[in-house]
């Protein structure tokens, strides 16, 4: 009796474990998968596009041009074509103090068609410019914007390899610095209706940070996006908080036109912007590769992707 009492309870655990298992697996179905990344290839372009050979990336300068080669370069290696008639997107402007002598700019920026809403878009973007040299010193702008620029190429590789269900369109943007006039030209020449973009992505300064802490920032306007970053929170291997996006606060703690994002703000586009608080190095000549937190900047480039990822599975454009 003891012993046949004995094998109905070892059943019914067997069973409820199975139950157990069978739930566990649906569940964890549901849940973004954590993007993979290639380290290796990560980090030597954030050194290479960190080194003094670019002297920061001025708008305007024979190294900005070298960027922007180097960025074409890539895209064309994993085979995203241009959105344009070319890879470079080219516009003039004025710098700060001189009115007279407009320079040239560019922005470099690529086109990954999508499979299942062909008429929608979203624009993944980061800055590749920083502020040259100052000083007889470079300023060479890793993790404002070489962090960015490097994950923005990763993010490139992957959705060219794994088609994406809506169009994704590769920017990025030269002039930030100058007051986001990259960015600006870009959304006052769209080569669609701007009802077509549902959302920007935007990266600056994305490897370092004192608290480990990256944010997000822009759901305050868009609170629509915690669906979609909620669960990446969850599976994350670094912190990601909310914030820095409420208008009240003002001044340097609403973060939402401080960068390139800024510019798809003022036109009513949905917007998403990661990024890290400012740090003792920020706009400064010593915010260089040794500052990096590599561990740190792949758990961002891993998070930021895998939202993206999930984003464009499971969001459902209306009028598509
Ligand atoms: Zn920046």
């Amino acid at each position: 009796m003891k012993s046949g009492k004995l094998s109905v309870y070892v059943l019914i655990i067997a069973l409820v474990s199975v139950f157990a298992a069978c739930s566990s697996t649906k569940k964890a179905g549901s849940t973004p998968k954590l993007q993979a990344v290639d380290e290796t290839t990560l980090m030597s372009h954030l050194q290479y596009l960190s080194s003094d050979e670019f002297k920061g990336r001025l708008v305007g300068s024979p190294e900005s041009e070298k960027a922007q080669e180097f960025l074409i370069q890539q895209l064309q290696s994993f085979g995203v074509k241009p959105l344009l008639a070319a890879y470079r997107q080219p516009f003039t402007m004025n710098r700060r103090n001189d009115t007279v002598n407009k320079i040239n700019a560019n922005n470099v920026i690529g086109l990954i068609p999508g499979k299942k809403y062909k008429d929608k878009y979203i624009v993944l973007s980061a800055h590749y410019d920083h502020i040259g040299e100052r000083n007889g010193l470079i300023f060479n702008g890793t993790d404002d914007n070489a962090s960015g620029t490097s994950a923005l190429i990763q993010f490139a590789k992957y959705f060219q390899k794994n088609q994406p269900d809506h169009n994704i369109v590769i920017a990025f943007f030269d002039a930030e610095e100058s007051g986001l006039r990259g960015a600006r030209h870009f959304v006052a020449n769209l080569p669609v209706a701007k009802e077509q973009i549902i959302l920007n992505v935007n990266m600056d300064m994305i490897s370092r940070d004192d608290n480990n802490d990256l944010y997000a920032c822009g759901t305050f306007q868009h609170p629509f996006l915690k669906t979609y970053i909620d669960p990446v929170i969850a599976i994350a291997p670094i912190s990601i908080k909310y914030g820095y996006d409420d208008p009240s606060n003002g001044g340097r703690n609403d973060w939402t036109s401080l960068s390139d994002q800024g510019a798809f703000k003022q036109v009513g586009i949905p917007f998403i912007y990661f990024g890290v608080e400012d740090h003792a190095d920020y706009h400064k000549a010593t915010d260089t590769f040794e500052k990096v937190k590599k561990e740190f900047y792949v758990g961002a480039v891993r998070s930021i992707l895998s939202f993206v990822q999930l984003f464009d599975k499971t969001f459902k454009p209306t009028n598509s």
